[in-house]
């Protein structure tokens, strides 16, 4: 297999922080030619309409946008998976509390939701997949998607104030803290972002990207 070298790979987000974390974690895992860029550095204006009804397939919608100008494109589509509400609020978690929505009204919409349920009941996980999808031409690599995901319990009140979203909320027995209790290292070591990416280095690797 031909190794593939200076490799610059789109990830369909805008979010700085999102694109350096994830950089990081390419880096560390050894892939030194992988480039990331970002929406703008590539001059996208537009917005991607995230209209998928799975994780996977919004993640295949956002990859497939950088792809189509010719990019090698990632992306990834997470969400809060909730047992007793039939595992909503899913591909909606960023939106659930409505258009305005923020981490804070999401939270206590969920608390309401689940308002009166005993803790054996409250489980839930976090799902997090990355798709890549090639512009037509590419012959190296191919498109896959990945999933990675985490258990935990829904808490009746929120616990730590490290991480975003529904960190503070999101209870790991094995660590009998909430996601807002841990380090970020610790928090990636458990996450389902963590170990979706690690699925996905293993991925790349297998396809010769170093
Ligand atoms: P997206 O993948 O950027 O679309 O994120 C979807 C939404 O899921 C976020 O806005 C959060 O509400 C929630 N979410 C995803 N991952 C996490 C996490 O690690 N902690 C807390 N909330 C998360």
């Amino acid at each position: 297999m031909p190794r593939l070298k200076n490799m610059d790979f789109v990830l369909a987000s805008r979010n700085k922080k999102k694109i350096a974390e994830i950089e990081t974690i390419l880096k560390a895992s050894g892939l030194s030619e992988i480039r990331l860029l970002s929406l703008d550095d590539i001059g996208f204006k537009g917005e991607i309409e995230e209209t998928g009804t799975t994780f996977e397939e919004n993640a295949k919608i956002k990859a497939a946008a950088a792809a189509a100008l010719g990019f090698i494109g990632i992306a990834d589509d997470s969400g809060l998976e909730v047992d007793a509400l039939g595992g909503r609020p899913g591909v909606y978690s960023a939106r659930y509390a409505g258009e305005h929505a923020n981490d804070e009204k999401n939270n206590l919409k969920l608390l309401k939701e689940l308002q009166d349920l005993p803790a054996y009941k409250r489980t839930a996980r976090f799902v997090s997949v990355f798709a890549l999808v090639c512009p037509s031409g590419e012959s190296t690599l191919h498109d896959f998607t990945v999933r990675g995901e985490c258990e935990g319990v829904i808490l009746t009140a929120p616990r730590g104030s490290g991480g975003f979203g529904y960190d503070p909320l999101f209870f790991l027995k094995s660590h009998d803290k909430t996601f807002a209790e841990l380090t970020p290292e610790q928090k990636n070591s458990v996450s389902h972002r963590g170990a979706a990416l690690r699925q996905f280095v293993y991925e790349l690797k297998k396809l010769g990207v170093r």
